[in-house]
């Protein structure tokens, strides 16, 4: 039996989000359908939150109503509260992914409540959600804080036993924030979850590469037993309220490293790369990622020097 990965790509929430100069609902709707195309099932297309806060995201409704009509497309979309979350699913959003965050300060920080009131709100949205709905919990700060620094894997472990414990089909994602994790520490917090909350219906890995090390975790994280990972096309990203993190881990990275592992994304790198280009050259937008710059300067070589595909794969 062929290992298989899912791969969530996120660059339209957490890629776009830092963005400045606005992007064009239709370009936003346009680079989703690409990625679905492209064998990315599942995309993160948006976030109900402050338009204030994140004036980039505010046409989410938009983006909700347009995924729902791509076959084949999961399309999630973020809420940091239970009223945020009522409005998306008045938007016709199917899968909310809701975000709080293990330190304190993060959470103040980013949603303005300790990480009690969001434990509560929690509660207080799945109680009010349809049952249909499906949810995802997304931890932020899981492991490094931009405030606090290193989490202590205990009480991010309470933290999540907690909210574990109000419904078992969610899906949990340990999130680095900062992109500061160490693989090492990635291995110990995914273990330890998986060992102290068996009943979680699937969990999740986010990397960010402010260190180089997003793919490292990522790997640290498939050691560990988690098979659904978080990135973003062309490596775009970088939280707002968590200074100094840059973008996530890059969608191709992780798909060339996991094909060429012989895991199984469903992710046609050949129709990727052009789309990682072409976000990467949003205005505004700060790009990473080593796979796309070595794959396209390689076949800019090809053509440059005349030679043939054939020549150059065995070369
Ligand atoms: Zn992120």
């Amino acid at each position: 039996m062929t290992a298989t990965v899912e791969i969530v790509e996120v660059a339209p929430r957490d890629g776009f989000q830092p963005i400045g100069p606005w992007i064009p609902t239709e370009t936003k709707i346009a680079t989703v359908r690409r990625l679905a195309a492209a064998g990315l099932g599942r995309i993160e297309i948006g976030s109900f939150v402050s338009a204030a806060a994140i004036p980039q995201l505010r046409d989410a409704a938009a983006l909700v109503e347009a995924a729902a009509a791509i076959p084949g497309l999961r399309p999630q979309v973020l809420v940091p509260t239970a009223k945020r979350a009522k409005e998306a699913v008045a938007a016709g959003a199917r899968f909310l992914v809701y975000v709080l965050s293990a330190s304190e300060a993060h959470n103040q920080s980013n949603v303005r409540r300790s990480v009690a009131a969001s434990a509560d709100d929690y509660a207080r949205m799945l109680d009010a959600l349809p049952a249909d709905i499906e949810v995802r919990i997304n931890l932020a700060t899981a492991l490094d804080c931009p405030f606090d620094g290193r989490m202590p894997v205990q009480p991010v472990l309470d933290l999540i036993s907690r909210l574990a414990a109000l419904r078992q089909d969610v899906e949990i994602c340990l999130c680095d924030t900062t992109g500061r994790a160490t693989p090492d520490h990635v291995a110990q917090l995914a273990s330890a979850a998986a060992a102290c909350c068996p009943d979680v219906a699937a969990w999740a890995y986010h990397a960010h590469d402010t260190y180089g090390l997003g793919l490292a975790s990522t790997y640290a994280a498939y050691q560990a037993g988690i098979r659904i990972f978080d990135a973003a096309a062309g490596g775009l990203g970088g939280c707002p309220f968590a200074p100094g993190a840059t973008g996530n881990v890059a969608t191709e990275d992780v798909v060339w490293m996991f094909e060429r592992m012989g895991v199984a994304t469903g992710v046609d790198l050949d129709a990727l790369l052009p789309i990682a280009a072409d976000v990467s050259l949003l205005p505004g937008a700060s790009a990473g990622g080593r796979a796309r710059m070595a794959l396209t300067s390689r076949s800019a070589g090809l053509v440059s020097k005349g030679c043939g595909a054939a020549a150059t794969v065995q070369a």
